[in-house]
């Protein structure tokens, strides 16, 4: 069900990439369980497809790394208010985090992270509903240039869910 599913889903999307691809996760929030994460990957939010997950959590929740790598940018843009760009350590993938209600103390562009560490808080900045903080997670496959602001999406939920307890 779920494999025709996906499958469906990348036949419709031109130059889809696997997900199954990724480097193995860890959870972005501590004690975070599989049912407590929707896939809103092919929502559309804001008139644009979603291509990235909203899991709820309450502000100040501490945002783990994903995955071992590299802060690549640290931005703020209206839509996604404070966000982080996160490099795997083979730059193949770029991590990326956003609604921050800030950063972890001294992560700078250039820190590198292990798996687990705690890079933010979430939050509600940018477009988010100031009432439903949440983190939004997503994941690009980066192109030969490996520019942080381009990349081809790809739906995370599958590979975050083996990382997460039932
Ligand atoms: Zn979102």
């Amino acid at each position: 069900m779920i494999r025709a599913g996906l499958a469906l889903a990348c036949f419709a999307a031109l130059g889809c990439v696997a997900a199954t691809a990724l480097p193995r996760l860890v959870s972005p929030i501590k004690g975070l369980k599989a049912s407590d994460v929707r896939d809103t990957y092919n929502e559309i939010h804001n008139g644009h497809p979603h291509e990235a997950l909203d899991i709820m959590v309450s502000r100040g929740t501490p945002v783990h790394a994903v995955v071992s790598g590299t802060v690549r940018k640290l931005f703020l843009s209206k839509a996604g208010g404070n966000t982080i760009y996160e490099f795997d350590d083979a730059q193949e993938y770029c991590f990326y985090y956003a609604h921050l209600d800030r950063y972890a103390p001294d992560l700078k562009e250039g820190t590198h992270v292990r798996a687990g560490d705690v890079i933010a808080f979430a939050g509600s900045t940018g477009n988010a509903d100031a009432t439903a903080p949440h983190l939004h997670f997503a994941v690009n496959k980066l192109g030969p240039g490996q520019e942080w602001w381009k990349g081809e999406p790809l739906d995370p939920f599958s590979k975050l869910v083996e990382a997460l307890p039932q």
